[in-house]
């Protein structure tokens, strides 16, 4: 007979492990009981030793799909010779709350009973279970439960009140819990009587015209998880033209939602850890490499090599292809350019006036939160937006701390709370130049603070002295009467690395970026770091050879001044700069401005890698301008991907060099390189192999840098 108090960390509440615990103790012969604690879970167990082992094993293997454990604690513990069975146990009411479930792409199980013409929920859009369904869209305040989500205005039918009460059925204690009797439904706007007689359940009526609509065409503005999609057929060239002309979208790409793997295999390059996460329970956008194929219209992603690409993971989705929508669908997210995605049904109507239709329904959204996004590199996820299916998520320390809120940037803006012990990071919120952005960042500073109780002891915002996020953040440390840290963009980025892999050993951080501004109020972008998570040192040691930034920020739009200034740069005199086709492409005006800032007093200079790769591809004649952003390193990167992998690792580097200057930083100096990437040029060699050599060198001279400074701290 052993006995053992185990204490688990992590995502474990909402997610049906209390009963999943119970069912392993049950096949175990395992006795004790299962509790929700502040910290995530705790459970006693007591049986025959192996049993226990056992036990522990399955623990591991057997978790719930959404359970994540950040950190299990076993000890061991009396035997309790009365006890006689295994129980959940009521939650302590505890001070400090767990990690918020996130929302769960619906399960197979309930797919099974949606599409079952003899199951009670046949066809119904909010079916959902212990294991899937959302969570932190519609979550109100903690702990969670039902009366603290926005599913407390439905009432409970018999059934499903049974079933929520039955621990050993699959939606115990599921708190979105519903049914087509009871739930909550989907309308469509403006109103429509179906003509004919559809042979399927009301409720699924508004889903089916949906469908019908985007068949035929028209654009859809529908209501998901966290907030509206705008959908239109991926190959209707009239709806996407309606589409960028509403959303002011040249050529931005639309991210795409496919009927299924099989689809998604015809018209993508997908690896086995890709079809994973689309399948995952978080369900996010993919970034993935495109076959050539018929399916999509190439007005979705102009000349790109990558798509982001998504599997439905709502049950409404699903149950649109299953009425024949269209099989490659544009779901991109429901907002006028920079503005948050709209999230109630009215804000949709008023907003999203591009849509022919909206498809509603009354379950209430508390928090908006779009679709992440993210690409598989060296077999690893990587998310460049963090938000439905990852968020709230939170990171430990080095150590304990102070009580903080950090206000992010202004692109791309989020927010984090750190309670002392931990931060959480919001999900993505938007840009920040946008107003209804920055009211939606009040709100959600406001949401995290109260979730987490936190009464902060310092306010963090970017050192850039006109981002929005750092007015916000002064408003907010003069409301809490507590102090202002200022910290630089790129530290922060290198911070947060640290922080993501949980890495808290001495690191060189290398961080390529577009702006930020830096300490000595240049424009950064082109940066290395020696960190030191324990002691919270963070310093420059190398970076990009700097430049100037002809016209300041428009230089991020212009490229090709950029161009010019880096041919300058490398030439030292516009006269000998090899004749190139870019130069036809400037008017001796212009080419004359920037010339003259070379001999104004403080211009403005810049380290930016973003600069860099926008310099090149103005150079290569592949983009001169970015008409979004990124566009014009994205179009570049696309050239790279036409040479074959193999071939590039075997080319050989364009000349650079390194050197240090008089503060032992280490200077990347690429004039090397420009020239012969104008040599190339000059003798015709295909774009596609400059590309990929240029994106060889920069990796090489990355790796050289770290080998320096390495070498360096070594001896
Ligand atoms: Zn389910
Ligand atoms: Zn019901």
């Amino acid at each position: 007979m052993k006995a053992l108090r185990i204490k688990i960390y992590g995502v474990v509440q909402g997610v049906g492990f209390r009963p999943f615990v119970k069912r392993l103790a049950n096949q175990c012969n395992i006795l004790g009981s299962v509790r929700n604690e502040g910290f995530g879970v705790s459970i006693f167990i007591q049986g025959e030793t192996d049993n226990v082992d056992n036990f522990i094993q399955y623990l591991h293997q057997k978790k719930p799909p959404s359970a994540y454990y950040e950190k299990i604690e076993l000890e061991p513990a009396k035997t309790i010779p009365q006890l006689s069975d295994f129980v959940i146990a009521s939650s302590k009411v505890s001070e400090k709350i767990g990690l918020m479930p996130t929302d769960m792409t619906v399960c197979d199980e309930c797919l099974e009973e949606m599409n079952n013409p003899h199951n009670r929920r046949y066809l119904y859009p909010f079916i959902n279970c212990t294991n899937c369904g959302p969570r932190f869209s519609i979550i109100e305040e903690l702990p969670y439960d039902r009366p603290t989500t926005t599913m407390k205005r439905f009432q409970m039918c018999p059934r499903c009140e049974s079933e929520y009460k039955d621990e050993s059925d699959r939606r115990y204690h599921a708190q979105p819990i519903a049914c087509p009797e009871c739930g909550p439904q989907y309308f469509l706007h403006p109103e429509i009587e179906p003509s004919v007689k559809m042979g399927i359940p009301d409720w699924a009526i508004p889903i089916k015209i949906a469908s019908d609509y985007l068949s035929d065409g028209k654009i859809v503005a529908v209501q998901g998880i966290g907030g509206f999609h705008i959908m239109c057929d991926a190959n209707c060239e009239s709806a996407i033209a309606r589409l960028r002309k509403w959303k002011c979208r040249k050529s931005k790409p639309f991210a795409i939602m496919v009927k299924d793997m099989n689809i998604a295999r015809e018209i993508a390059h997908i690896s086995a850890l890709e079809e994973e996460l689309l399948q995952s329970p978080s369900a996010p956008i993919l970034l993935l490499k495109i076959r050539e194929n018929e399916m999509i219209s190439d007005k979705v992603a102009p000349q790109l090599a990558h798509l982001g690409v998504f599997l439905p993971y709502a049950p409404v989705h699903h149950l649109l292809f299953k009425f024949d929508a269209p099989q490659i669908l544009i779901a991109t997210s429901g907002n006028r350019r920079d503005e948050p995605i709209a999230m109630t049904p009215e804000d949709a109507m008023s907003r999203l006036d591009v849509a022919d239709s909206i498809l509603w329904h009354n379950r209430p959204i508390h928090n908006r939160v779009d679709d992440s996004v993210g690409f598989v590199a060296n077999k690893k996820l990587f998310l460049v937006r963090s938000a439905r299916g990852y968020t709230p998520a939170r990171f430990s320390l080095p150590q304990d701390g102070k009580k903080v809120i950090s206000a992010g940037a202004d692109m791309k803006g989020g927010i984090s709370v750190c309670d002392g012990n931990f931060i959480y990071p919001s999900q993505y919120l938007g840009e920040l130049s946008e107003p209804m952005t920055q009211k939606f960042w009040e709100e959600t500073v406001d949401k995290f603070t109260r979730w987490l109780k936190v009464e902060p002891d310092i306010i963090a915002c970017d050192l850039h002295p006109d981002y929005h996020s750092t007015r916000l953040a002064e408003n907010l440390s003069s409301k809490w009467n507590v102090p202002l840290v200022r910290i630089q963009h790129h530290k922060a980025h290198c911070w947060a690395t640290v922080l993501e892999h949980q890495n808290f050993e001495p690191a060189l951080g290398v961080v390529y970026d577009g702006t930020g501004y830096g300490d000595d109020g240049k424009i950064w972008g082109g940066e290395f770091f020696y960190v030191e998570p324990r002691t919270a040192k963070c310093q420059r040691i190398g970076h990009l050879d700097e430049i100037i930034l002809p016209g300041g920020d428009s230089a991020a739009i212009n490229v090709i001044r950029m161009a010019y200034a880096y041919l300058i740069h490398s030439y030292q005199s516009a006269d000998n700069i090899p004749n190139i086709p870019l130069l036809k492409e400037l008017s001796s005006l212009e080419r004359q401005g920037i010339e003259r800032i070379y001999s104004v007093w403080n211009p403005p200079i810049t380290t930016s890698m973003g600069r860099l790769f926008d310099a090149v591809s103005a150079i290569l004649s592949i983009a001169y301008k970015n008409e979004f952003e990124a566009q014009a390193p994205m179009l570049l990167e696309a050239k790279a991907h036409e040479i074959p992998i193999q071939e590039i690792i075997s080319m050989k580097p364009y000349s650079f060099r390194i050197f240090e200057d008089d503060e032992s930083k280490q200077i990347l100096d690429i004039r090397p390189m420009i020239r012969q990437i104008c040599d190339e040029i000059v003798s015709d060699i295909p774009v596609e192999k400059i590309s990929a050599r240029f994106h060889r060198t920069i990796s090489i001279a990355t790796i050289k840098i770290i080998d320096i400074f390495s070498n360096k701290l070594n001896t």
